[in-house]
């Protein structure tokens, strides 16, 4: 048995973030990981993810970019993370973590892991587990792949994320099984790396979690990297060929390729973790109820405190882990912090990027009004249930949303606990009740700037959304070159809930893409004269064809709409054994299970 103030569940971004933090306060703490310590995001996720689309960006060959990538993730040796972590004074812990009561986790070493000299417990070689005691816990043990209902899947070769980014192999022919934003990346990446790439996605369009716009113009970028984009049909049944699978989808339509990728879906990892005997129900798919200081709902009165940071939340971004181990480290250290949820970024690091933050129309809370033009994505919106167990939410007329973005904090104590706080009706979900702020919306075209005719940039575009009430920015989704960096300032200006009138005061550099926002704040300002405006009448009857882009599949995509629109997905979970490669050896000790979430 050995006594932390603080153990942590899970070294990813969240967990090691954490503890580091904590453990420069001056608190004992534990860390325990069952896999690589830093998590998924630099060894198997963001970071390889992006290594290999700057590589396809600047035209280097196969061979380089996977060279580069395993410079990038360190050959996926952790040992520099694990002494990091020891230097700052945190007490690294190799193995599976369970808690046994409220106080006590326990510790199944991996076969081959060293027993830290430091840990004082009763652990050795021969005896594999070891009993940790905590006054404070936190769990950051972050999501699982899963994916949908496919007879025939586990008899194909298929590949998760993970597996797919830490490969050295470039499939000739790679069908990619989901349009969000990995599915994207990954199509795009694949694409321009020389691979036949087929994207199907059951959802009439690509990004179902965003405005339509975002999808549509990311479809016809895809294609123009060369991919194939199934969209509105679903996969049925997969068949292993002799070089390598069919995969059939509703429609009829039989693809074949050497490998599927499955990017169909996520889900917060809570299976074995204990939670029943801190009195947690939890069921597959569902993600840890957290208050805005993040600490685990309903866990109080137990004489210890448990706090939850990253995926397992229902957060799907690095940052947003990041920013909520922030607050869980300040809240251990009895500095009280809240969770600001209103603009966390939402990114596609696509060629366009897509860049997404805060609110958008027709997600929770939010009606749209007279002066909302058109009304994209009227059942897509991030916040409709899109948090923890939003697949099992009502919302969207019973179908399951595929994309889990944060708009507002994630949990209705959270959000409930935010709107007592600030007295605002968007932090709060529940307060809302589907009848939030009106959100306005301008709109403007990256190829009406100055920079956008001088980068020939025909496909760039984006959208603000301004609360009707309040005067504030609520949102905004935009898609062009490096959306992120210019857009930052959207990012500031909604968490800082600076008025529209000064925003459409800011001066914007000649020629930026930032011309395009001064263009669409000024048309919210009310003092517009731009194209923009135009524009905006234009788009209350269009979408694809004002954007002068090629939409060969048109109409298809829409008769494909109205079938999918009534359609319920309330598919049944199975659970389906992958072959895991020795990059990712610890998902082979934890059970895959599929269902047909999508948020990454
Ligand atoms: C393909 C892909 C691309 C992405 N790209 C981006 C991007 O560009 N930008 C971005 O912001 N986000 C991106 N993301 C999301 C990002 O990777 C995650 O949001 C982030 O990694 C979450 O960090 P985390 O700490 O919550 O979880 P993780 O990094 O998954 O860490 C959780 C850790 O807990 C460990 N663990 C689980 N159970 C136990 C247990 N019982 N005991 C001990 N340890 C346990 C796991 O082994 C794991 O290491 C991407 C995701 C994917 C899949």
């Amino acid at each position: 048995m050995a006594a932390f103030d603080v153990v942590v569940l899970g070294g990813g971004t969240a967990g090691v973030h954490v503890a580091t933090e904590v453990a420069g306060g001056g608190k004992t703490v534990a860390l325990v990981e069952a896999g690589l310590i830093g998590g998924e995001s630099a060894y198997l996720a963001c970071l390889p993810s992006n290594s290999l689309l700057l590589s396809a960006g600047r035209g280097e060959p196969w061979e380089d970019a996977v060279a580069r990538r395993a410079e990038v993730t360190g050959g996926l040796d952790d040992s520099a993370a694990a002494q990091r972590l020891s230097r700052a004074g945190v007490q690294v812990i190799r193995g599976t973590g369970r808690i046994t009561a409220p106080g006590t986790v326990e510790v199944t070493r991996a076969q081959d892991a060293p027993v830290p000299a430091a840990a004082g417990g009763t652990a050795s070689r021969a005896s594999s587990t070891t009993t940790l005691t905590y006054s404070d816990l936190v769990i950051a043990t972050g999501c699982e792949p899963v994916a949908p209902p496919i007879e025939g899947l586990s008899d194909i070769p298929a590949w998760t994320t993970a597996q797919s980014l830490s490969s050295p192999d470039l499939p000739r022919r790679l069908i990619v099984l989901g349009g969000g934003p990995a599915g994207c990346e990954l199509t795009q990446m694949y694409a321009s790396f020389g691979s036949q790439v087929t994207l199907v996605e059951a959802e009439p369009r690509l990004l179902p979690g965003e405005p339509a716009f975002a999808g549509e113009i990311l479809a016809v970028a895809l294609r123009r990297a060369g991919a194939d984009i199934r969209l509105g049909s679903r996969a049925t049944k997969a068949e292993r060929t002799a070089d390598g699978l069919t995969l059939a989808l509703e429609d009829g339509t039989r693809i074949d390729a050497a490998r599927l990728l499955l990017a169909s879906g996520r889900r917060p990892r809570l299976g074995g973790l204990g939670l029943d005997v801190l009195g947690l129900e939890v069921t597959p798919g569902m993600a840890l109820p957290t208050t805005t200081r993040c600490e685990v709902a309903g866990t109080g009165g137990q004489g210890v405190r448990v706090w939850a940071a990253g995926d397992v939340t229902g957060t799907t971004h690095t940052h947003a882990s990041r920013y909520q181990a922030d607050v869980v480290a300040a809240n251990i250290l009895g500095r009280h912090r809240e969770a600001d949820y209103s603009a966390i970024p939402r990114c596609v690091f696509t060629t366009p990027s897509v860049f997404a933050v805060g609110a958008i129309p027709g997600g929770a809370g939010v009606t749209t009004g007279a002066g909302d033009g058109d009304d994209p994505g009227a059942d897509h919106g991030p916040g409709a249930d899109h948090g923890p167990g939003a697949d099992h939410g009502p919302g969207n007329g019973g179908r399951t949303r595929r994309m889990l973005r944060i708009a507002r904090p994630p949990s209705a104590e959270a959000a409930a606990e935010a709107a007592a706080a600030e007295g605002t009706a968007e932090a709060s979900p529940v307060a809302q009740g589907g009848s939030g702020p009106r959100l306005v919306t301008a709109r403007a075209r990256l190829g009406d700037t100055a920079r956008g005719y001088l980068g020939q940039d025909d496909l760039g575009r984006l959208e603000l959304y301004a609360d009707a009430g309040t005067g504030v920015l609520a949102g905004a989704v935009a898609v062009g070159p490096d959306a992120a960096s210019w857009m930052s300032e959207v990012t500031l200006a909604i968490r800082a809930r600076i008025p529209v009138a000064v925003l459409a005061d800011v001066v914007h550099a000649f020629p930026t893409y930032g011309e395009a926002l001064q263009t669409a704040l000024r048309e919210l300002a009310g003092t517009g004269d731009s194209p923009a405006r135009a524009d905006q009448q234009e788009k209350r009857t269009g979408t694809l064809s004002e954007l002068d882009i090629e939409t060969p599949e048109d109409d298809a995509i829409e008769q494909r709409q109205e079938v999918i629109a009534d359609e319920a997905v309330a598919s049944p979970r199975r659970e389906v054994p992958f072959d895991v490669n020795e990059a990712d050896a610890a998902e082979q000790e934890r059970a895959v299970g599929f269902d047909d979430d999508d948020y990454r």
